[in-house]
């Protein structure tokens, strides 16, 4: 089987390389929105390297949709250590959702700002009683006028605290059966109302909230898609959510400096990666990216011909990419023996406590995202034809 793009390709591939090298030292400085990350988000989408098949009147490069030229631009991205374009819920999940079902006015009002990094966005779907049964989401809205007033509670918000918008669930039609009373609203974070209280994670950081909504006032042109439509909206975001969690092109580039790191550790005198019980565990962990790189083609073929439909092999990025990457980040803090338990402030720390930091991380993505239990009822379902999960009376 030819896995090669094709020498069509070659001369675009050395245009992405020659970029990359002219910009490599560029140093991005300040929070999210600072002038600098905003001025580089422009940049890389004037050169078509980010945003690239976005129209331009949206902010986009324009571009046409090749999704070989998309993926040459992630690998050679990936390989360096140039700064990336930055993502986030609003990019990678809103943009799409808009794009596909938002109205002429809400492109024409959020796109660009969302791709230039000026508007980040938060993504309030998860409740208290409410994570993998989404559809049992209780916060309520009700039109009053040309407005609608949002009652109710979120949780697990992500970076609510930074963001200036919220793509929210909630519930419109509350005599309809769950997943048709449900709507699909953008509301500012800047409205009266909203309470954030940022939740302290076990690593000491506060990347999420709970949110609390009382009687919050946005406009009634908010909604994206029909009223009671929102399950249909929300599903398309978490389509574009699942895909992005787990690139195999970025697990290549760290099964790369696993190997250097094993290299150069020693117990008893002998390289870690010349440990029989180390050595097995790093090839295993090398054929299943070998084994999602191949999956990733078969996305992208899926994609190109327009045959098949992607979701399904999403769904595996988002299973077996975060596992995978959870293992990885895990083997090496077991490669530096003592030094893995270390953890942020300590002068032994190696690569300034990344592994530690991305091995807790990617343990919050197999949940976020829907659990990847969840993913497994979805393929075993949608895939396999397997019998469907018996429904509770009532539920
Ligand atoms: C890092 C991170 C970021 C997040 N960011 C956001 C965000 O920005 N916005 C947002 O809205 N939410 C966010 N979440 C919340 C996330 O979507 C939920 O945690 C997730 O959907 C699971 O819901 P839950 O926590 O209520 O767990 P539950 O649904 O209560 O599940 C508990 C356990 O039961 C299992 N389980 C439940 N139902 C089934 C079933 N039918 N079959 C088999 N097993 C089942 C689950 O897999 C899990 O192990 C985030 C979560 C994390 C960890």
């Amino acid at each position: 089987m030819d896995l090669e793009y094709g020498p069509q390709y070659d001369d675009f591939r050395a245009e992405v390389v020659s970029f990359i090298k002219e910009n490599e030292k560029t140093k991005l400085t300040g929070p999210p929105r600072s002038e600098s990350r905003v001025e580089w988000q422009q940049k890389l989408i004037d050169n078509g390297y980010f945003a690239r098949s976005i129209p331009k009147e949206y902010g986009g490069y324009g571009g046409d949709m090749d999704i070989i030229k998309l993926r040459i631009i992630a690998e050679e991205f990936a390989k360096s250590p140039i700064p990336k374009p930055a993502g986030g819920q609003g990019i990678q999940m809103l943009v799409p959702t808009l794009l596909s079902l938002g109205t002429e006015e809400q492109k024409q009002e959020y796109i660009k700002p969302t791709l230039r990094g000026e508007i980040l966005w938060c993504q309030g779907y998860s409740e208290p009683n409410s994570g993998s049964d989404l559809a049992s989401l209780q916060t309520k809205a009700e039109l009053d006028g040309d407005e609608w007033v949002i009652n109710g509670q979120k949780i697990w918000t992500s970076t609510a605290h930074l963001s200036q918008m919220c793509f929210i669930l909630v519930r419109t039609e509350p005599d309809a059966p769950k997943h048709q009373g449900i709507s699909y609203l953008l509301m500012p974070m800047d409205a009266e109302g909203i309470d954030r209280r940022p939740i302290k994670q076990m690593t000491g950081d506060s990347d999420f909230n709970e949110l609390f909504l009382t009687d919050v006032r946005i406009p009634a042109k908010n909604i994206v898609g029909a009223r009671g439509e929102g399950w249909k909206v929300a599903n398309a975001t978490l389509g574009h959510e699942r895909g992005s969690l787990a690139d195999p092109n970025v697990t290549q580039n760290r099964l790369n400096s696993l190997i250097d790191l094993m290299k150069n550790e020693t117990i008893d005198g002998q390289r870690v990666i010349d440990k029989p019980i180390f050595r097995d565990r790093l090839l295993s962990i090398q054929g299943r990216l070998m084994a999602q790189q191949s999956n990733a083609l078969r996305i992208l073929s899926s994609q190109i011909n327009k045959e098949q439909d992607a979701n399904l092999a999403k769904v595996i990025v988002k299973l077996q990419g975060t596992e995978l990457r959870h293992e990885l980040e895990g083997l090496a803090i077991d490669a530096m023996g003592e030094l893995g338990t270390l953890y942020e402030d300590s002068p032994h720390l190696r690569d300034n406590g990344a592994w530690q930091m991305t091995y807790m991380y990617y343990l919050g993505l197999i949940i976020g995202g829907g659990t990847n239990q969840i993913q497994k009822n979805i393929i075993s379902e949608r895939a396999l034809g397997m019998p469907k999960e018996p429904k509770i009376q009532g539920a």
